[in-house]
């Protein structure tokens, strides 16, 4: 198999897990949060800037790169690595979740969807087959299913079928690709809200006995408290030795509590889309730059943070520059969000290690959110 799991440790206080995941680019440390790099560049980031800040694997998006500049491009420069020049471990994701969300005019059949790029118009397919072609060609290390993403709340009829169609359409995959020696292939829990559903499609999935698991369909405007519940029945069902990647989720109480609940992988574009508005994450909580209070603050934006931004920066030099949108001022917000998220991440690991993540978070949870218990999405 392209990739392996290795469990290094589960934490004797709150059952998460410590890990290594080899790969062909690689060994990355488990429980990790994934930067995303959309279009092959985590936007306003060099790849120097991400390994500095400890960056272990980044995600990069089927759906993007196949609309420009076009897999084959890609694939023509050697492949994802060698085209954005960054030699650590990269994931994509299928194009599924893209083309659901950011197309117009989708029509899906048991072959696949068509719909029309949200760049020209032009009438577009993606199927099982043409994600694992456009996927091969990319040559990630880790790659996924093409699957379909269910909104919420949606009728339990709809993600049924929905549920059992992206099954068949893995198995698909599984024949389509092209690459399982240096490409591992996650397929990716689906089921909505429904446990039955959840059950069934992770109980299928692991009888295929796939590289890795998903868990896809979660952080699609549900409340905290079903997503973590669908966690805590979902991932027991998974096999122990392998590795567990949650989509698309990426705040920093949800970061902590997935881990709990068993998560190795996490991604969202959170930290670097918030990062370009002016948020930034702080180890005393979230800090809203541009807010006037801050325009005569010389203090680092995170007194506790010894990242670039931090060790050189003022709270009143950032609030200019991103009120004057200067780009320079997007990079540095990047930088330390991206930072801060490794950095949590690492700290679990540790707190993993010594056996006491559920103190832990207690103690992030009241420094960051002011209580235990945040109801903010954020
Ligand atoms: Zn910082």
């Amino acid at each position: 198999m392209a990739v392996r799991y290795e469990l290094i440790k589960e934490c004797k206080q709150s059952g998460a897990r410590l890990g290594r995941l080899h790969t062909p680019h690689g060994t990355i440390d488990t429980p990790i949060f994934m930067p995303v790099g959309t279009q092959a560049t985590v936007k306003t980031m060099s790849p120097e800037e991400l390994k500095e800040m400890h960056a272990q694997i980044i995600l990069s998006n089927t759906y993007h790169l196949f609309l420009r500049p076009g897999h084959e491009v890609v694939k023509e420069a050697g492949g994802l690595h060698s085209f954005m020049n960054w030699d650590r471990p990269i994931l994509t994701d299928s194009g599924g979740f893209q083309v659901f969300s950011l197309s117009q005019l989708r029509n899906i059949t048991e072959e696949g969807v068509s719909f029309r790029s949200h760049l020209s118009g032009e009438k577009l397919f993606i199927g099982p087959e043409k994600a694992m072609e456009i996927q091969n060609a990319l040559g990630a290390d880790i790659i996924m299913a093409f699957d379909e993403c269910p909104p919420y709340p949606a009728e339990r009829e709809y993600v049924q079928a929905s549920t059992e169609r992206t099954y068949r359409w893995l198995k698909r995959c599984i024949d389509a690709h092209q690459r399982p020696n240096d490409q591992a292939l996650f397929g990716i829990v689906q089921g909505g809200m429904y446990q039955d559903l959840r059950e069934e499609s992770a109980k299928k999935l692991v009888e295929l006995d796939l590289p890795g698991y998903s868990i896809g369909g979660l952080s699609v405007g549900e409340p905290k408290d079903i997503m973590y519940e669908v966690l805590g029945y979902t991932t027991p069902l998974l096999p122990k030795h392998k590795p567990r990647y949650l989509m698309g989720v990426g705040s920093p109480d949800a970061l902590i509590q997935g881990s709990i609940l068993g998560i190795d992988m996490f991604d969202c574009v959170l930290p670097t889309r918030i990062a370009r508005n002016g948020t930034t994450m702080t180890s005393q909580g979230r800090i809203v730059i541009r807010n006037a209070k801050y325009a005569r603050d010389f203090t680092p934006l995170d007194p506790e943070c010894d990242c670039y931004t931090c060790r050189n920066y003022t709270r009143a030099y950032l609030r200019h520059l991103i009120k004057a949108d200067e780009t320079f001022g997007l990079r540095l917000t990047t930088y330390h969000n991206l930072h801060f998220l490794l950095q949590l991440m690492q700290q679990v690991r540790q707190a993993i290690l010594e056996d006491r993540l559920l103190d832990f978070q207690e103690e992030f949870m009241v420094r960051y959110y002011g209580s235990t218990n945040p109801v903010t999405a954020f």
